[in-house]
């Protein structure tokens, strides 16, 4: 896999427009939160687009009509290093608990029109680059945690 140098801001301003577009037909308005002095991580940029996406575009589609999507990103040091922590945060309904370990999984979606393999291509491509994904469910709603090493 290509391994750039990448920063984030600059990833997250390549996919505002189009984030903006699909929440406009949701009626979602969408909360950008970074710090200024956020890490490079070694990732490709079109591949961390496309998991940045794929995450928005569940989340959007899971608030049906309003709400509020919110991408967060920070440093966060742990007893395994140093990460780049990215959380994409809805106010839809959540993930029901006996969903949280199988929405990963390929083929499984809820939707009528869904193909279910989003997620199991973010899983991978984040794997790839020795970072994760988590899902949760909160006070809100849906909360996904994507690590990446710096
Ligand atoms: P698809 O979007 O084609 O259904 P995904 O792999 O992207 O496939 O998502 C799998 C399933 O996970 C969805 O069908 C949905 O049930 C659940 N899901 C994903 N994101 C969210 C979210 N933000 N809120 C609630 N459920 C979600
Ligand atoms: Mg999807």
């Amino acid at each position: 896999v290509t391994q750039d140098l990448i920063q984030i801001d600059a990833v997250f301003r390549e996919i505002m427009p189009m984030v903006a577009s699909e929440a406009l037909l949701h009626s979602v308005s969408v909360s950008w939160e970074w710090g200024a002095e956020l890490p490079v991580v070694k990732a490709d940029p079109e591949m961390l687009k496309q998991v940045l996406l794929n995450i928005c575009k569940n989340g959007i589609e899971a608030m049906s009509i309003g709400g509020t999507l919110t991408v967060h990103a920070q440093v966060e040091n742990n007893s395994e290093g140093r990460w780049l922590m990215i959380e994409i945060q809805d106010t839809g309904p959540g993930i029901p608990l006996s969903m949280l370990d199988k929405i990963f999984d390929p083929f499984v979606t809820t939707k009528a029109n869904g193909t279910g393999l989003g997620l199991s291509v973010c899983q991978r491509i984040l794997h790839d680059f020795g970072g994760s994904i988590r899902a949760d469910t909160t006070e809100e709603g849906a909360l996904f945690t994507i690590m990446l090493p710096c």
